[in-house]
Parts: C-alpha cells; structure tokens; sequence
C-alpha cells in the first residue's frame, strides 16, 4: 500500500473539516460545536505534522504503545498550535496509569477500575477529560458500559447514574460526555439510531442525576455526518483523512 503525500493529507484534513461545518450548519447547529479529531492510529508522525500544518489540532490513537513513540516525535517538531492527543480505543487496566501520563483526552473510559487507574497517571494540578464509552446497541463486540435496552429499563439508567457519580467523585478524573461506536453498515442512515439513542441517553442521564455531560463523541469516517445531524459535539475520522490504514502485525 503506498502512503499519502503531505499535500493529499492536507487536501484530505481540508474536505472533511468543509464537510463537518456543512453537516453542522444542515442541522441548525454552530459549526464551531463540532470539534474534528484526526484519527492517525498507525500512521507516522510525518502524517500528523502534515496535518498540522493544515490547521489539525486533535489527534486520535488507540494503542499507547504506538503514542508513547508518536507524540514525542510530533512535539520534537514544535507544530503550532499544539496538538491535543486523544486517546479513542480500549484500554487496559494496567496500562491506566500511563495512558493518564500521556494523553490530553480520554474518549475510552469503560469502568470505575480503569477511571482510578488513570486518575494515577494525571499529575498534580489536572483532571482529564474523559468521554464514558457505552455501548447501547448490544452488538455483542463492543467495549464500554453495557447499556443495550436503557430505553425500557429504568434500573439500567439508575445503575449507571451511580457509577458516573464514582467516576465524577475522582479528583483528576473529569466525566465530560459520552462516547459509543456505531456497527460498521454500507448505509450510513442505519447508525442514526444508535446516535440518537446515545443522545437521549445523555439527556435522561442529566434528568434523573443531575450529572452534567455536555459531549457526544460519536461519529467516523463513514457516518460522521449523520452524528453531527444527531448532536455529536465530537467526530474522529481516519480513513478519510489519512487514507486506509495498512493491517496491523
Ligand atoms: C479507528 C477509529 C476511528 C476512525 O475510524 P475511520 O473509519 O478510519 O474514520 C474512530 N473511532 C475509533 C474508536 C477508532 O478506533
């Protein structure tokens, strides 16, 4: 597979921030609202300084392994502004307290055991922001809070409502809004109901616990336009930007 030059990356970074603003204004909504992270997960840091260069300032990975390498590399080149590192896939227990260390933004926080472990990470002074990740469509792959049938179950609303309050007690852990990955499908309209239904989630959340959770991270490369038409505050796109990513070894 041959890579992407700089220019076809920024040419990329371009079409798809131009396609999040007209989604944005299609649903009546700020166009400054959505923020676009630039999901660079195996790919090098050249790829993501040329995307800086076109005005990125969000960066997705989901393996520390990977970002313990990369983000030194890319703050090695000063790129301005600098660039906010989001950490979008599982994470392991015992690899909370790194992940806590070395990134801006956690979209991946699936229990109060991996929330402790992070907040052991933070330094003095921060609190991270953190996306809780739920999955509320039952697909049985799917990490996170399992929250499939919320809609007819108020003790699962209830339950959940008493683990954010945990989370939220952490002094260096800050719940900011909810996360959830849709099942890959060929029509980009069959995820509308899985966004909705983390929409309204959030919403009952807020009612019944008073817990404030402005976010709605939800949204890729093939159906980040519907998220947006559905209240995603956050979209991560790779594919589209940075081009097909080359299987893992
Ligand atoms: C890889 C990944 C993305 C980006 O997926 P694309 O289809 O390349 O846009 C978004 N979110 C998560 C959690 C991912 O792992």
């Amino acid at each position: 597979m041959s890579g992407l030059s700089a220019g076809e990356i920024q040419a990329n970074y371009l079409a798809v921030l131009a396609r999040v603003q007209q989604a944005a204004e299609r649903a009546g909504r700020d166009p400054a609202s959505v923020t676009l992270i630039a999901v660079s997960k195996t790919h090098p840091a050249s790829y993501v300084l040329a995307a800086s260069a076109a005005g990125a300032q969000h960066f997705g990975e989901n393996r520390v392994e990977e970002a313990v390498g990369k983000i030194p590399q890319v703050a090695a080149q000063s790129p301005a502004p600098e660039p906010v590192w989001h950490m979008i896939g599982h994470v392991q227990s015992r690899k909370g307290r790194d992940v806590g260390a070395l990134f801006d933004v956690v979209h991946s926080l699936d229990s109060l055991k991996l929330a402790r472990k992070l907040a052991e990470g933070v330094p003095e002074g921060r609190r991270l922001p953190a996306y809780i990740e739920v999955n509320v469509s039952g697909e049985a792959s799917k990490e996170g809070f399992q929250l499939a049938g919320w809609e007819s179950d108020a003790g699962i609303v209830q339950r959940f409502g008493e683990e954010l309050r945990a989370i939220m007690a952490l002094e260096r852990v800050q719940p900011v809004g909810l996360m959830t990955m849709a099942p890959i499908v060929e029509d980009m309209e069959a995820a509308r109901p899985i966004f909705r239904s983390l929409r309204l989630l959030r919403d009952a959340i807020q009612d019944k616990t008073g817990v404030h959770l402005p976010g709605l991270s939800m949204g890729m490369t093939d159906d980040f336009p519907i998220a947006i038409d559905e209240g995603a505050t956050v979209v991560r796109v790779g594919r589209a930007i940075f081009g097909e990513r080359a299987p893992r070894i």
